[in-house]
C-alpha cells in the first residue's frame, strides 16, 4: 500500500483511533483516501471545511436489541444496526444485511461505500446501511417473519420516505422486505410505499429491481469492453456467489452472448461448460433454497467442487458477486495467469487491496463495486420515483433507464480519472467523482 500524503495521513490515523477493530471500515475508508491526493491538492476548500474528516464520520448510528421467539418457543436474541452515514444528497438510502458476520464495522463499510455509489448514480439519495447478525439459513418462514417484525418494531421510528429508505442486501430479499413493510404499515398506520424499496410487484415494487444489480454489473462490463472495441459475444464469464446479484449477472451476460461457466456458494462451486442453466439455478437457489450440489446433481454437463476456489476456473471476465474480501491476491494471480482481462465487482468490496494491485499491474480492467454494482440502488431510486408519482413503469422502460444510468456512470468514471491524472483507472474515477459531488453538496450546506 502506498503512503498517504501529509494532508490525508492524519485523517486516516484519526479513523483508526476512533473506530478500533472495524477492519472492513478501515479498508473502505483507506481505499477512498488512496484516490484523493489530487483532489485535496486541487480543492484546499475541502480541507479547510474538514470535509474528508466529516464524510468519514456517520451522521447517526443506531444499535438495538432484536428479541424474537423461535418455532420451539425459545427466546432468541440478535443485534440490529442502522448507520445513517450521509444525507447531503438526499435521504439515507441503502440496504439491510442479515448475516451472522454482521457487526458495526461491516455496516459502516457498507454505509460508507453507499454514499459514493449513490452519488455516482446521479439520483438524489444519501448513503446508509443496516442489518443484523441474524442468520436466516435454516430458519422457517414463520421465524423469519417474527424476526423481521421485531427488527422493524425498533427500526420504524428512524426511517421514512424523506428520512431513510432501507432495501435488501445479503439475506434480505422480497420475502423479508414484505414482512418488514407489513410491520411498518401496521405500527404507523400509514401505507407509505416510499419507505422501503425492493417491494413486491403487486404492492408498490418496481419491475427490474430484482434483476438490477446483476444486470447493471454486466452493462458496466459491456461498457469497459466497448471502450476497448470488444464485446461480450463469445466470452467466457465466471460469477461468484449464487444469490440475486450472481443469478441476474449470469442471465444478462448470457443474453449478451457470453457463456457463464461457473458460480459458487459457501460450500464450493459448480463448473458447467455448456453454460449455466439459469432456470435450474433459480429453482435450486430461490425456490428450493438448496446448496449448489443440487444443481450439479440435476445437470449432466455440470460438476461440483467442494471447497476450493471458483477463480481457478479459466475465464475472460470475472464478476465477483458474493461478499467482501472473497477474492484475494492468490485468486487474482490465478485469474491473470488464465488470461482474464476484465473484473467488475457485483458485490461490495469483494476484491482485497492486494488483489486490486495485481489487476492494476497486469493491465486487467478493474471496476470497483461502487461503480459497477450501482444499478441496484439506482433502480431503488427509480422505485422511489414511481412510488412518489403513484405510477408503475414497464419492464422495458425501467431497464432502459438502468442501462442509461450504467453507461453514464462508466463515462463519468473515465472522464474523472482523466481529469485527475489517472486515465483508465476506474477506482480513482469512481472514488473522485462520487466524493467531489458529495463534498460540494456538504460545502454548500454549511457545517452540519
Ligand atoms: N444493497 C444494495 C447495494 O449494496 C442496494 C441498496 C438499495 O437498493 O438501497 O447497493
Amino acid at each position: 500500500m502506498n503512503d498517504l500524503n501529509p494532508t490525508l495521513q492524519p485523517v486516516f490515523d484519526e479513523i483508526l483511533a476512533r473506530n478500533p477493530g472495524e477492519n472492513e471500515f478501515h479498508q473502505a475508508t483507506r481505499e477512498l483516501l488512496d484516490s484523493l491526493a489530487p483532489v485535496v491538492a486541487r480543492h484546499p476548500e475541502y480541507t479547510d471545511a474538514a470535509i474528508i474528516r466529516r464524510v468519514c464520520e456517520p451522521e447517526r448510528q443506531i444499535i438495538f436489541r432484536v428479541p424474537w421467539v423461535d418455532d420451539a418457543g425459545q427466546v432468541q436474541l440478535n443485534r440490529g444496526f442502522r448507520v445513517e452515514f450521509n444525507s447531503a444528497l438526499g435521504p439515507y438510502k441503502g440496504g439491510l444485511r442479515f448475516h451472522p458476520s454482521v457487526y458495526l464495522g461491516i455496516v459502516k463499510f457498507l454505509g460508507f461505500e453507499q454514499i459514493f455509489k449513490n452519488a455516482l448514480t446521479g439520483m438524489p439519495i444519501g448513503g446508509g446501511k443496516g442489518g443484523s447478525d441474524f442468520d436466516p439459513k435454516g430458519r422457517s418462514d414463520a421465524e423469519v417473519m417474527r424476526f423481521c417484525q421485531s427488527f422493524m418494531t425498533e427500526l420504524y421510528r428512524h426511517i421514512g420516505e424523506y428520512t431513510d429508505v432501507p432495501a435488501g442486501d445479503i439475506g434480505v430479499g422480497g420475502r423479508e422486505i414484505g414482512y418488514l413493510f407489513g410491520q411498518y404499515k401496521r405500527i404507523t398506520n400509514r401505507y407509505e410505499s416510499g419507505v422501503l424499496t425492493g417491494k413486491g410487484l403487486g404492492w408498490g415494487g418496481s419491475l427490474v429491481r430484482t434483476e438490477a444489480t446483476g444486470y447493471g454489473t454486466v452493462y458496466f462490463a459491456q461498457e469497459i469492453l466497448r471502450a476497448r472495441g470488444q464485446s461480450l459475444e463469445g466470452r467466457t464469464v465466471i460469477v461468484s456467489g449464487s444469490g440475486n446479484v450472481a443469478i441476474y449477472a449470469a442471465q444478462k451476460a448470457t443474453a449478451l452472448g457470453a457463456t457463464v461457466v461457473a458460480c459458487s456458494d459457501s460450500g464450493g462451486y459448480v463448473v458447467d461448460e455448456k453454460g449455466l442453466d439459469l432456470e435450474l439455478l433459480k429453482d435450486v437457489k430461490e425456490v428450493r433454497r438448496e446448496r449448489l450440489t443440487a444443481y450439479a446433481d440435476a445437470r449432466e454437463s455440470a460438476h461440483h467442487v467442494a471447497g476450493g476456489s471458483v477463480w481457478d476456473v479459466p475465464c475472460d471476465i470475472a464478476l465477483p458477486c458474493a461478499t467482501q474480501n472473497e477474492l484475494d491476491k492468490s485468486h487474482a494471480l490465478a485469474l491473470v495467469r488464465n488470461g482474464c482481462t476484465v473484473v467488475a465487482e457485483g458485490a461490495n468490496m469483494p476484491c482485497t487491496p492486494d488483489a486490486v494491485q495485481v489487476f492494476a499491474k497486469a493491465g486487467v480492467a478493474f471496476a470497483p463495486g461502487k461503480a459497477a454494482n450501482a444499478g441496484g440502488v439506482a433502480t431503488s431510486a427509480l422505485e422511489m420515483q414511481q412510488n412518489a408519482s403513484r405510477d408503475s413503469w414497464s419492464f422495458a422502460h425501467t431497464e432502459q433507464r438502468l442501462e442509461e444510468i450504467m453507461i453514464g456512470i462508466h463515462a463519468r468514471c473515465l472522464e474523472t480519472a482523466d481529469a485527475y491524472g489517472s486515465p483508465g483507472n476506474y477506482v480513482d474515477g469512481a472514488n473522485i467523482a462520487g466524493f467531489v459531488q458529495v463534498a460540494d453538496a456538504m460545502l454548500a450546506l454549511g457545517v452540519i
